[in-house]
């Protein structure tokens, strides 16, 4: 049988997530064995027009890039978004609550007017195509990457968790950070990364997109008990792209 074949394509990102993968070391081994991959600039010369399995990671802030993103998800029978780029738009999506021309006047200075900066607002590999299968975090991590890749080759469907980091956070005992005056987005914000800011004295910022249904009523509990406001949390919220949904208000 004709082994799937893989191509992994970046668009605007800082390819940590892709370094995540090239760290596999002797696991990215295994996965080659399992899998033809066609194309991935970051490792090989090689290009392809045809695979079976997209792996994007980056999100979209140019229409040439939603030309490029729609192409790539014609082709491919299954699309993976890699990384908070990519899934939830990540920090790229700070740049749409501000005056794209003052923000490129910002950062470019005297070269602000190039016209491959765009004026375009960011946007997660979501909001331009179909995307059948998630792997958050910025960066990925590097295990649930090697289950979800495995999970795609058998064609099983992997268990991505769909309750709150707060779950993972408990259950490994950490003292709540919401007690030392963080605000700690735990309670809405998706596990499967072993509560890691948390388990080491970090407030969780998000970087996993919201859990299915989160509670978004405890969440504003919580703010009212500690004195905080929702515009508080919708602030923190802001880093990773992750203010649009669900609503708070
Ligand atoms: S999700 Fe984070 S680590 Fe991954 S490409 Fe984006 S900024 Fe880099
Ligand atoms: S520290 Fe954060 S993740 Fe942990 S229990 Fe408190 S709110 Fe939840
Ligand atoms: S605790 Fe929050 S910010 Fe930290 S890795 Fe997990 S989801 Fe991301």
């Amino acid at each position: 049988m004709a082994k799937p074949r893989i191509a992994i394509f970046d668009f605007a990102c800082c390819e940590g997530c892709q370094l995540q993968i090239v760290n596999l070391e002797e696991e990215i081994l295994d996965l080659v064995g399992a899998a033809d991959v066609v194309e991935w600039r970051e490792a090989m010369s090689e290009q392809s027009d045809t695979y079976d399995v997209a792996i994007i990671e980056g999100s979209i802030t140019r229409p040439e890039d939603e030309d490029r993103v729609k192409a790539i998800r014609a082709k491919a029978k299954v699309l993976v978004a890699l990384g908070a780029c990519a899934t939830i738009g990540g920090v790229n999506k700070l740049k749409n609550h501000f005056d794209l021309d003052e923000v490129k006047s910002y950062v470019y200075g005297k070269d602000a007017g190039r016209p491959h900066l765009g004026t375009a607002m960011t946007k997660s590999v979501g909001e331009v195509v179909r995307v059948d299968l998630c792997i958050h975090g910025c960066p990925i991590d590097r295990q649930e990457f090697t289950t979800i890749v495995r999970c795609l080759l058998l064609g099983k469907t992997p268990e991505i968790p769909p309750y709150p980091v707060c779950v993972e956070c408990k259950a490994r005992g950490n003292p709540c950070l919401w007690d030392y005056g963080q605000i700690c987005l735990g309670p809405i914000i998706r596990a499967g990364c072993g509560a890691r800011c948390p388990s080491s004295g970090f407030r969780c910022f998000g970087c996993r997109g919201y859990a299915d249904n989160p509670n978004v009523e405890a969440a504003q509990d919580v703010t009212n008990r500690f004195g905080q406001t929702i515009e508080g949390l919708k602030l923190k919220m802001q880093l990773f792209g992750s203010q649009q949904e669900p609503t708070l208000s």
